[in-house]
């Protein structure tokens, strides 16, 4: 039997569909910093401050934008165009018509598998919170999918 990913396009999920599709990787959830002069963008190895390191979750999901101002809430429409999203990341791969991996929670009903298996931001990140802004870019890592 089909599932929802391998069927529907991002557009088409319910939004539980859409919900459960992301992987808890947290990649997203890192602080960014921007090259104004060329518009690159550099991941850092902070974690934004509503970020829940270890689960790496939201602990304010619901609110997140009103609590974050750059916090991005993806859509369908604007997936395309955000460049920082890693090449792992389900929604991502999904729209692009390529599979979910082998060790996604939706097939394999591990969410432990992401943080084995992939790595996720669970073992590098610590928090912006006191982070001051001149410290920032010593915080640049190097983006690894
Ligand atoms: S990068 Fe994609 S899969 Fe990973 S946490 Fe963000 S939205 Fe979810
Ligand atoms: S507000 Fe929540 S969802 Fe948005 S970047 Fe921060 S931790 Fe991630």
């Amino acid at each position: 039997m089909s599932e929802f990913w391998q069927t529907k396009k991002l557009h088409q999920m319910t939004s539980a569909e859409w919900e459960s599709l992301c992987d808890g990787c947290g990649k997203c959830c890192l602080v960014k910093l921007e090259d104004f002069d060329t518009a690159e963008i550099y991941h850092t190895d902070l974690a934004c401050k509503l970020l829940n390191i270890n689960a790496c979750r939201c602990s304010d999901y619901k609110n997140r934008q009103k609590q974050v101002d750059d916090c991005v809430k993806l859509d369908h429409k604007n997936l395309e165009s955000i460049q920082w999203l890693p090449d792992t990341c389900a929604y991502k791969l999904i729209e692009q018509g390529k599979p979910l991996p082998d060790w996604h929670h939706l097939r394999t009903g591990n969410r432990e598998a992401v943080h084995q298996v992939l790595g996720s931001v669970r073992h590098f990140a610590t928090s912006e919170v006191g982070v001051k802004e001149h410290d920032l870019e010593q915080h640049i890592i190097q983006w690894v999918d």
